[in-house]
C-alpha cells in the first residue's frame, strides 16, 4: 500500500461537474489500494474575487484580515470535496490549515511552512479514510491564519507530501506537464517527461505558473519527486526531480515570461558609499522583494537606479521609495507598471557560449528593446514593453528550436 498526495487546482475544482470528476479520480486511487491525502485550491477564480473585494474595502487592507479573507475559497472546496466522496460511500474528512495543523510564519500573504503535525492524518488514514485539505493556509504560532502566496496550494501539496514522507507527490493541473512554454500562448511547445529541480525552480521563479516557486524549493529540500499531470486525462505529465544525465545536453529547456512586476527608478541619485542600502533596506523591512537591479555608471556624482518588484506590492514599494527619496536627496522617482520579463532557461547554458546573444538578436530583429537584462548560470531574462510578451515568447520558442517536433538544439 502506497501513500498517495495529490492537489487539485482551481480548474480542476472549478464547477460541481469538475469536482465530482475530481471525487472519482481520488475514489480511484483509493480503491487500488493506496492511502490517499488530497490537497485542494479554491474554485475558479474565487480567490481572485476575495483578492477584489479586499481591494474594494480599502486601499491598504491590513494584513491579518487579508489573509482571513483570501484563505476563505478553499474551505469551500474542501467541503465540496469531502461531500461528493461522502456520497459515494467514502469515508472522508476535511481539514482547514489550523485544524491540521500547517504552522508557518507569521508573514501574511506570503507565509512560509515551518512544520506540519501528522498526528490525526495518521490516525484518519488508519481508519480507512480519505483526508481533503485546504491548500494555500495555514496558521502562525499565536494562531493567526496565514496564506503562502497565489499559487500556495502547490506548496502545501508537496510540504505534506514530505511531512508524510509520502511516496508519490502528484499535482493535477489544466495542462498534461511542464511545457518548454506556456501552451496557451504557444500552441507547438512541447512537454518535458523530465525536469530537474534547479530549472524548474528557474522556470517557476521566472513566470511559469504552473508550480508555485516555494512548492519546488520544499521538493528539492526534502527531495520529493513531483509529478505534474492534467486532471482532464490520463497521459503521464512530467517529472520534476534531480537533475540526471540526459538533461544536461538541453541546451535550452524552456521560454518564460512574467508580467507581474514592475518598475521603479529612483533618479540623481548621490553616488556615495551606504546609499544602495539605504534605498533597499526600507524594502526589505516592508517585506517586499526587490527582483532585479540596474545602477547606471556615476555621471558628475549622481546614478540612477533602477528595479522591479512584484506588482502586488507596487503601491507600497513606490510611496517607501518617494519617501526614501525625499531623505536622500534624490533627483525624483518614475515607475513604469507595464513591463514584463521573459527569459529563456536551460542548464545546457552552464557549457555553451553565445545563448545570451542569440536572444538578444531574436527580440531585436522584430523591433523589441531590451529594458533590463540579468543573467545566471542557467537563464537569461530581459525586462521588455508588457505589449510584447506574447511575440517575444513566441519567437524565442522558435529561435531556439524547441517546437514539438522540431530537433531539440544542440
Ligand atoms: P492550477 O489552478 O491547477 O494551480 P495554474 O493556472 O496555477 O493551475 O497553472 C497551470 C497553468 O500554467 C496552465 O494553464 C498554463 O497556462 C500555465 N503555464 C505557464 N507556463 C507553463 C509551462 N511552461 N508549462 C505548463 N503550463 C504553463
Ligand atoms: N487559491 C489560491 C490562488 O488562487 C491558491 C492556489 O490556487 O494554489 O492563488
Ligand atoms: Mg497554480
Amino acid at each position: 500500500m502506497a501513500l498517495v498526495v495529490q492537489k487539485y487546482g482551481g480548474t480542476s475544482m472549478g464547477s460541481i461537474e469538475r469536482i465530482q470528476n475530481v471525487a472519482r479520480r481520488v475514489a480511484k486511487t483509493y480503491d487500488d489500494g493506496n492511502d490517499v491525502v488530497v490537497i485542494v485550491s479554491a474554485m475558479a477564480g474565487e480567490t481572485n474575487k476575495l483578492v477584489a473585494l479586499a481591494n474594494e474595502m480599502c486601499e491598504f487592507p491590513s494584513e491579518r484580515e487579508y489573509d482571513v479573507l483570501v484563505a476563505a475559497g478553499e474551505q469551500v472546496s474542501i467541503a465540496l470535496l469531502s461531500m461528493g466522496l461522502q456520497s459515494m460511500g467514502y469515508k472522508a474528512k476535511s481539514y482547514l490549515g489550523h485544524q491540521i495543523p500547517i504552522y508557518t510564519d507569521n508573514a501574511f500573504s506570503k507565509a512560509r511552512i515551518e512544520e506540519i503535525e501528522d498526528k490525526k492524518i495518521r490516525e484518519d488514514l488508519k481508519n480507512g479514510t480519505i483526508i481533503v485539505v485546504a491548500g494555500f493556509q495555514g496558521v502562525d504560532r499565536e494562531g493567526n491564519v496565514t496564506t503562502m502566496g497565489r499559487g500556495g496550494s502547490d506548496t502545501s501539496a508537496v510540504a505534506v507530501a514530505a511531512a508524510l514522507k509520502a511516496d508519490v507527490c502528484e499535482i493535477y493541473t489544466d495542462v498534461d506537464g511542464v511545457y518548454t512554454t506556456d501552451p496557451r500562448i504557444v500552441p507547438e511547445a512541447s512537454k518535458i517527461e523530465k525536469i530537474s529541480y534547479d530549472e524548474m525552480l528557474e522556470m517557476a521563479s521566472l513566470g511559469a505558473k504552473v508550480l508555485q516557486i516555494r512548492s519546488v524549493e520544499f521538493a528539492k529540500k526534502y527531495g520529493v519527486v513531483v509529478h505534474v499531470r492534467s486532471s482532464f486525462n490520463d497521459n503521464p505529465g512530467t517529472l520534476v526531480m534531480k537533475e540526471d544525465a540526459d538533461m544536461e545536453t538541453v541546451l535550452v529547456s524552456g521560454i518564460t515570461y512574467n508580467k507581474d512586476e514592475a518598475k521603479i527608478s529612483m533618479m540623481r541619485v548621490p553616488d556615495k558609499p551606504g546609499i544602495a542600502s539605504q534605498l533597499f533596506s526600507p524594502l526589505t523591512e516592508a517585506n517586499i522583494t526587490v527582483d532585479m537591479i540596474i545602477q547606471n555608471v556615476s555621471n558628475e556624482g549622481y546614478t540612477d537606479m533602477t528595479f522591479t518588484v512584484p506588482r502586488t506590492d507596487f503601491k507600497k514599494a513606490l510611496k517607501i521609495v518617494q519617501d526614501t527619496a525625499g531623505k536622500i536627496g534624490a533627483g525624483g522617482v518614475i515607475s513604469d507598471e507595464s513591463i514584463a520579463k521573459v527569459s529563456i532557461v536551460g542548464v545546457g547554458m552552464r557549457s555553451h557560449s553565445g545563448i545570451a546573444s542569440k536572444m538578444f538578436q531574436t527580440l531585436s530583429q522584430e523591433g523589441i528593446n531590451i529594458q533590463m537584462i540579468s543573467t545566471s548560470e542557467i537563464k537569461v531574462s530581459c525586462v521588455i514593453s508588457a505589449k510584447y510578451t506574447e511575440l517575444a515568447v513566441r519567437v524565442l520558442h522558435e529561435a531556439f528550436g524547441l517546437s514539438a517536433g522540431d530537433a531539440k538544439a544542440e
